[in-house]
């Protein structure tokens, strides 16, 4: 099988990362099973123990925060070396902006950890959440590659050229570097697991992380373009229509538009001390603007 590189200097993912800690904890505040519930709250507790005794399932509270904040979590699937793939949830709203990390590793895993950090805000500020919006997260789409501190999986495959688009092919590339396609369309268990979940669950906008060209690209489906544009603006990014530096295939937010689902590629920009602020002031723009009927 051919080995995908971890870094190509291209896209400006050539600073390699040593690997961190893989492990993907709720927020300290957010433990389960806390004993500071008030015997009126029996009923609520035994339903609590009961969701998260069930596979796949939690609900955890907030309880810091004085207004009760209920994430679900939720294992969407598997890894190739068995590690969970966990989506969280705040808000029950049906319509949701979903935010995925770590569909590269390894050079990008800062898209992991800028996904955790707006969870966690969000989780501690359910406030700043409009009324009737979601929010999804999955930080760790990679979760192989994030523990190995590869870009790939663990079957050598890139992620972001598996999936099923119409100019999806077996030879793929990362600039001028080959890389492993796999053997299909969906041929890994992290794309299908993500693919199945998001085309379930019809997310209003999808915004999608990677590192590091300090850009968006949107996918031009839906409200794509205006919503990445004000992510863009408010965060203080590039806005591009068109990845203009290679041709990737099977992309996933081609596989988005494909599905009808607006969606964008979020590019940080390396070495950047005010990401966590500059991300949070996009994605409050772009849900402001959802709110807003956008
Ligand atoms: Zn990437």
């Amino acid at each position: 099988m051919n080995r995908a590189p971890v870094v190509t200097p291209e896209r400006r993912e050539s600073t390699s990362r040593p690997g961190e800690d893989s492990s993907l904890p709720l927020p300290g505040s957010l433990k389960a099973g806390s004993s500071r519930l008030s015997p009126p709250l029996v009923a609520l507790v035994a339903m609590l123990v009961l969701l998260w005794a069930s596979p796949g399932l939690e609900l955890t509270h907030a309880q810091d925060t004085g207004r009760e904040t209920e994430i679900e979590r939720e294992v969407i699937g598997r890894s190739v070396e068995d590690r969970p793939i966990a989506a969280y949830r705040i808000g029950d709203a049906e319509r949701v902006v979903a935010l995925i990390g770590g569909i590269h590793t390894g050079a990008e895993e800062e898209s992991v950890h800028i996904v955790e950090e707006l969870r966690d805000y969000f989780a501690e500020h359910p406030d700043q959440l409009p009324r009737g919006l979601g929010l999804v997260f999955v930080p760790n789409a990679n979760p192989d590659g994030y523990e190995h501190g590869t870009r790939v999986n663990a079957r050598g495959v890139d992620l972001n050229r598996n999936w099923p688009t119409e100019d999806w092919q077996a030879e793929a590339y990362h600039g001028d570097r080959r890389v492993d396609a796999g053997d299909e369309p969906l041929s890994e268990a992290e794309t299908r697991a993500l693919y199945e979940f998001l085309v379930d669950l019809q997310p209003h906008f999808v915004l999608s992380y990677h590192g590091y060209a300090a850009l968006l690209e949107d996918n031009d489906a839906g409200a794509a373009e205006p919503l990445t544009r004000a992510y863009a603006e408010a965060a203080g990014y590039r806005h591009i229509r068109e990845w203009p530096y290679y041709p990737i295939t099977g992309e996933f937010i081609n596989a988005m538009a494909e599905e009808g689902i607006a969606a964008a590629d979020v590019e940080l920009e390396q070495h950047d001390q005010e990401a966590f602020q500059r991300n949070l002031q996009g994605l409050l723009r772009v849900l402001e603007l959802v709110a807003g009927g956008e």
